[in-house]
């Protein structure tokens, strides 16, 4: 600071500005570095009895000292020469002396010009007793010194011999590497006492030297002087030293008119190092060592712009964990965090991202794949995918967190950073919409609105607080294939809002999953279904019994076991009529909690299934750990199965299998008589699907189906 300051101080020595106008600078950059309430420079009057103000200095919120017509004799100094009080260490005459002008300390430097005392160079503190160090002293004696030297010269114009002798001493003893070139940096004409004795100093000035005057001659640039004087400083790292500095130019006259090259070289590595840290600081994410959002802003910008100039593509992957509120809220903290540090160890160690992940918040991350290893993106997505569909140890256990990804590819989509961002966000939010774990291109033909997911977001908290009646359940049939009764269904959500229409679950569930309103959708369903069943179970259909879905959200609730025995007791249904839906991607983690929260629920009454097998990870091995009472097989095995033998012995395996372990099997999603007829060969006792009637409301379902004798011919 003090060198800097200096630095400043000395290079007004030049300036053609009037004396006033420098002198004021002077003071400015002065208390900078001293930091007193004021500081001033006073005249002696001609007859060399009064003392008054030339230029004052009041620092911030100060009032300015009025020193003027003052008696010479009254005044501080009484010899010409350096001067320091303060109230509680000096005479009672300076004390008296002093508060007259409200100070309470000064130090006050006589200024001669052509031998005799014409000014006074003074420092005031009016709020404490200052006791300047040796330090302090001797910068506020050179700062005399160069008030002095601008005095004279302007009084002696252009006393050079003086204003040299005093520059050299002050370069020499300042603590920045000073040294003057010729204008060409060939020859040197002046070095202070730093840059003779410290090698790094003396090479780095020299090498910037010459760098800057081979710069100017290829910008061929006139020598303008206004233009040199707000030259920016340069940093330069000697990587000998190991040391940063900062170098400053300016093109001076020199003593004897010859133009020239002052440069300093200041030592910034200190500076430079912490620089370093707040940068790290705010460029990575503190849990997981990898970059932050601002990082990616930042290298995307430059990315996009080097595709945009080479004609090439790159692309931007952004990836949300599915369902990893409820692990972490279920786990701790401290686990999720884990599971987050080795997810990003994960990503950082596919081959060709290290150092273009980036942790978003949250769980989210993104990925940039520059336009070098664009060529095998679908390499890279293949690594990622694989990531996710293995394991994740934690507690000893294994876990599986799916992702959702989106994809979005620049400049195509956009050349925008913030606008790729969006769209690959949106795409990843499509690809939660359609299910969850999986990815998606971003497709600028189709209408992912992020306006309409706020309007959906909005109506949907609404909904949940006050118009929960706005959720509806329809009633799926299921058959059994041997009596071709329909003994029981399935209840499926639709939610008919006033505000937006009629939407199937598959618009709103995976949203209330992530905004965690599923838990008072899915009571709420569970409590109409229950209703429903204990009317038609009155109404003499005893047996007759639904099975209603619970999102793995629910499941993970701390007390769902408590809850769902309470719905069941308030309803006052047959807990045996009812089954409740759980999906494979929930059955699959930390085995040993999922079965107690499943042995809970069964303790109630109502059976166990398990749905959406085939889509997900489970092996059968693991699933006759699980105590369920029914399979349901995914409509993805069934599509084909005309066609394909490979689904046809699949789901012989499981109907086999499902006798030696106890298990009913359900079929989903038939949808004609030939894949109805397949399945009753193979054995499959119980079907569900647009074949035999697609989800209806209660009214309807009752008229139709229930407890209904069903036509195969349909
Ligand atoms: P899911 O549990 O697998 O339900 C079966 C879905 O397949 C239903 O879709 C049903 O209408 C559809 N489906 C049945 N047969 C056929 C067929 O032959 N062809 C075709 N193309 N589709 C058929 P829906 O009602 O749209 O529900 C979708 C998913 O939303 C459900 O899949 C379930 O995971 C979820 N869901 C529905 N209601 C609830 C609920 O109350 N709570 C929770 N947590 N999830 C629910
Ligand atoms: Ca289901
Ligand atoms: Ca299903």
């Amino acid at each position: 600071m003090k060198d800097e300051v200096m630095t400043n101080i000395v290079s007004l020595l030049e300036s053609d500005e009037t004396f006033a106008e420098i002198v004021e600078k002077i003071l400015r950059e002065a208390e900078r570095y001293l930091c007193t309430s004021h500081a001033a420079v006073l005249q002696v009057s001609t007859d060399g009895k009064l003392i008054n103000t030339v230029i004052s200095y009041a620092g911030e919120g100060e009032l300015p000292l009025k020193i003027n017509n003052i008696p010479k004799s009254k005044f501080l100094i009484g010899s010409d020469e350096l001067k320091c009080c303060a109230t509680g260490r000096c005479s009672e005459e300076e004390k008296y002396a002093l508060e007259a002008f409200g100070v309470r300390s000064s130090v006050v430097v006589p200024i001669f010009i052509n031998d005799s005392c014409a000014m006074y160079f003074a420092v005031f503190d009016v709020r404490n007793e200052l006791c300047f160090d040796k330090v302090r002293m001797q910068f506020i004696r050179d700062v005399s010194r160069i008030i002095q030297s601008i005095a004279q010269k302007k009084v002696t114009n252009n006393s050079l011999l003086s204003s040299y002798e005093v520059l050299r001493d002050i370069l020499s003893s300042i603590g920045s590497g000073i040294m003057v070139f010729d204008k060409h940096g060939d020859e040197i004409y002046f070095e202070n006492d730093v840059a003779r004795k410290t090698d790094e100093v003396r090479r780095t000035i020299q090498k910037c030297v010459k760098e800057r005057v081979i710069r100017q001659d290829n910008a061929k640039k006139p020598e303008n002087d206004e233009e040199t004087e707000t030259e920016r400083p340069i940093e330069h790292y000697d990587p000998e030293s190991g040391l940063w500095f900062e170098i400053k130019f300016s093109d001076l006259t020199w003593i004897d008119g010859s133009a020239v090259i002052v440069c300093t070289a200041v030592d910034i590595t200190q500076k430079k190092k912490n620089q370093q840290k707040i940068e790290y600081q705010a460029n990575n994410d503190f849990l997981t060592g990898l970059y932050n959002r601002m990082k990616c802003e930042l290298d995307l910008r430059n990315i996009i712009r080097d595709a945009v100039c080479s004609n090439q593509k790159g692309a931007l992957m952004f990836i949300d964990l599915d369902d990893f509120k409820h692990i972490n809220d279920g786990l701790g903290h401290q686990y999720g965090d884990l599971l987050l540090q080795q997810i990003a160890a994960g990503l950082q160690g596919i081959p060709g991202l290290r150092g273009h992940c980036y942790r978003m918040g949250g769980d989210e991350f993104v990925v940039i794949v520059k336009p070098e290893q664009f060529i095998g993106i679908s390499k890279i997505i293949k690594n990622v995918v694989a990531l996710f569909n293995r394991p994740w140890y934690l507690r000893g256990t294994e876990y599986f967190c799916t992702m959702s990804m989106g994809v979005a590819t620049f400049p195509d989509n956009s050349d925008d950073v913030h606008e790729i961002v969006k769209m690959a966000d949106m795409a990843m939010y499509d690809a939660k919409r359609s299910g969850k774990n999986r990815y998606n291109f971003y497709d600028g033909s189709k209408n992912h609105n992020t306006v309409q997911r706020l309007d959906i977001e909005n109506n949907m908290r609404q909904a949940v607080a006050s118009q929960i009646h706005e959720f509806v359940v329809f009633y799926q049939p299921v058959v059994d294939t041997v009596t071709k009764k329909c003994m029981s269904c399935e209840a499926l959500v639709r939610w008919d809002s006033k505000a937006l229409g009629f939407m199937g679950p598959g618009d709103f569930i995976p949203l209330a999953e992530y905004l965690g309103l599923i838990t008072d959708i899915g009571d709420y369903v569970l409590e109409e279904a229950c209703r429903q069943c204990k009317i038609w179970n009155d109404k003499g259909y005893k047996d007759f019994h639904i099975n209603v879905n619970l999102s793995v959200v629910q499941l993970l609730q701390q007390n769902v076991v408590e809850n769902v025995g309470r719905i069941l007791s308030r309803t006052g249904v047959n807990p045996r009529n009812i089954v409740l839906e759980i999906t494979e991607s929930f059955a699959i983690n930390d085995m040993e909690r999922v079965l107690k929260i499943i042995s809970g629920l069964k303790a109630l009454g109502p059976r166990i299934a398990l749905d959406d097998f085939g889509t997900g990870y489970s092996s059968l091995n693991y699933i006759k750990q699980l105590p369920l009472n029914i399979i349901k097989v995914d409509k993805t095995f069934i599509d084909d199965i005309v066609e394909d033998e490979y689904a046809q012995a699949f789901v012989k395996l499981i109907v086999d299998l499902s006798k030696t372990i106890g298990t009913q099997i359900v079929v989903e999603g038939i949808e004609d008589i030939e894949q109805y007829n397949l399945l009753k060969k193979i054995g499959v006792n119980y079907i569900q699907g647009y074949y035999f009637g697609k989800p209806v409301p209660a009214n309807q379902f009752e008229f139709e189906y229930l407890g209904k004798v069903l036509n195969d011919n349909k």
